[in-house]
C-alpha cells in the first residue's frame, strides 16, 4: 500500500486569480480555437465543447443546435445504421459531430458497416469510450481503431494519469478524454472508491500530453469530460490546460436533449441518465448483467427550454473570464491563470431563495 500525499483538486477547490487587462470589451474575445490533429493531420476551427456521448445528451437534435454555435456533439452509440443514414443526409457539418463506440466486437463491426455505407465522410472525429482506459484490450483496440481510419480524429479514454494519456496518444489517439468518477450521473466513487479529482487529472494529463507530438503536425490533446456544474468549470478546465471539455450535465434538460419530458404537478422535468445506470443498462441490454453493479445514477431534472440560451450565457460567461484574466483568446487562458486553493468557492447564502 502507499499513499500519495499531494492534494489533488477538483474545480471546486480553486478559484482564478484576476490579472491585469488590456481588453476594452467582452466581444473582442476569441472563444474559437484552431488545432492540428497530430495522427489525421487534420485542422479544425470551432467552439472546443462537446455534448457527451450519452443517450440523454448525445442526439441528432443537439447536433444540428450546436453545429450552429461551432460546437461539437459526440453522438450516442445505440442509433442504428437506418437512423445514422437518414440524419447524415441532410447533417453536411462533419467538423462537428463524433460517431462513438466502444471496445466490444459488435461496435467495431457496426463502425465497419457504418464505413461500408459511405457514411465515414459525415463525421471527422470518433470517441473510442469506455469508463477505463487502463486496460490492455483498450489500448490494442486505440490501435486497431487507427489502422482502421487513418483520418479520423479519434477521442479516447478514460484516464486520469499521465503515463496512459501517454500511451492513448502514442497508439494512435489524437485527442485523451480525462475523468473517472468526476460524472453527474456517475457512482463510480460510489461504488468502487476508484477515481481522481478532475482539475488535477485535466493540469497532469494535459501537460503529458502537451509533450508529445508525432509527426511534427501538431501535439497531443486533452478533453476534460465530467464534472463541470456551473459555467466557471468551463474556464476552470481550460484554464488547467484542457483543450476541448466535454459535458453531459451543461447540455441535459433541454428541448434538445434526448430522454422523456415528465410533468409532476404542473412542472415539468426532463430524463437525464448515466449510460452505466440501471436506466440505460435496461434500455439497450434489457436489465443489468449479474457480474456487473451500475455505476450510474437517473434523475429528472427541471426543465430547461432551449439550448441555444444556454450556449449563450456559456460564452458570455467564458469571456467574462477572459476579461479578468487579461485573455484575448480561449488559447491564452492557461498562460494567464493563476490558481488559488479556497476553502469556499462560493457565497450560497441566497440560494434558497432562487
Ligand atoms: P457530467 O458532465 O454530467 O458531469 O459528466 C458526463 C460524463 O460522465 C460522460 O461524458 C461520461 O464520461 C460520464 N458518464 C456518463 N454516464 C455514466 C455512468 O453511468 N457511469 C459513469 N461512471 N460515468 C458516466
Amino acid at each position: 500500500m502507499r499513499i500519495d500525499n499531494d492534494v489533488k483538486l477538483d474545480f471546486s477547490d480553486v478559484l482564478i486569480r484576476p490579472k491585469r487587462s488590456t481588453l476594452t470589451s467582452r466581444k473582442h474575445v476569441d472563444l474559437e480555437r484552431t488545432f492540428t490533429f497530430m495522427h489525421s493531420g487534420r485542422s479544425w476551427t470551432g467552439i472546443p465543447i462537446v455534448a457527451a456521448n450519452m443517450d440523454t445528451t448525445g442526439t441528432f437534435e443537439m447536433a444540428r443546435a450546436l453545429a450552429k454555435h461551432k460546437m461539437i456533439t459526440a453522438l450516442h452509440k445505440h442509433y442504428s445504421l437506418e437512423e445514422l443514414s437518414t440524419f447524415f443526409k441532410d447533417f453536411s457539418n462533419p467538423d462537428y459531430v463524433a460517431y462513438s463506440l466502444g471496445i466490444r466486437d459488435e461496435d467495431f463491426e457496426k463502425l465497419k458497416a457504418v464505413l461500408d455505407a459511405g457514411l465515414g465522410e459525415y463525421f471527422n472525429f470518433l470517441v473510442l469510450d469506455v469508463p477505463n482506459a487502463y486496460l490492455e484490450r483498450f489500448i490494442l483496440k486505440v490501435k486497431e481503431l487507427r489502422a482502421l481510419c487513418p483520418k479520423h480524429t479519434i477521442i479516447a479514454g478514460n484516464c486520469v494519469t499521465n503515463e496512459i494519456t501517454e500511451e492513448i496518444l502514442l497508439r494512435g489517439a489524437d485527442i485523451v478524454k480525462v475523468g473517472i468518477g468526476s460524472g453527474s450521473a456517475c457512482t463510480t466513487r460510489r461504488m468502487t472508491g476508484v477515481g481522481y479529482p478532475q482539475l488535477s487529472a485535466v493540469i497532469e494529463c494535459s501537460d503529458a500530453a502537451h509533450g508529445i507530438s508525432d509527426h511534427g503536425t501538431g501535439v497531443g490533446l486533452v478533453m476534460s469530460d465530467g464534472g463541470a456544474v456551473y459555467p466557471c468549470d468551463a474556464a476552470k478546465a481550460f484554464c488547467g490546460g484542457a483543450d476541448f471539455l466535454m459535458s453531459g450535465q451543461f447540455f441535459s434538460g433541454f428541448d434538445q436533449s434526448g430522454g422523456d419530458l415528465v410533468e409532476i404537478g404542473g412542472e415539468s422535468f426532463k430524463q437525464y441518465y448515466g449510460m452505466s445506470s440501471s436506466a440505460a443498462m435496461k434500455e439497450h441490454y434489457g436489465g443489468v448483467a449479474k457480474h456487473r453493479a451500475s455505476e450510474g445514477r437517473e434523475v429528472l431534472l427541471p426543465y430547461k427550454g432551449n439550448v441555444h440560451d444556454f450556449v449563450d450565457e456559456l460564452f458570455g460567461s467564458l469571456r467574462s473570464t477572459a476579461t479578468y484574466i487579461g485573455a484575448l483568446k480561449l488559447k491564452e487562458f492557461s498562460k494567464r491563470t493563476t490558481f488559488l486553493l479556497v476553502n469556499n468557492q462560493l457565497n450560497r447564502s441566497l440560494e434558497k431563495y432562487e
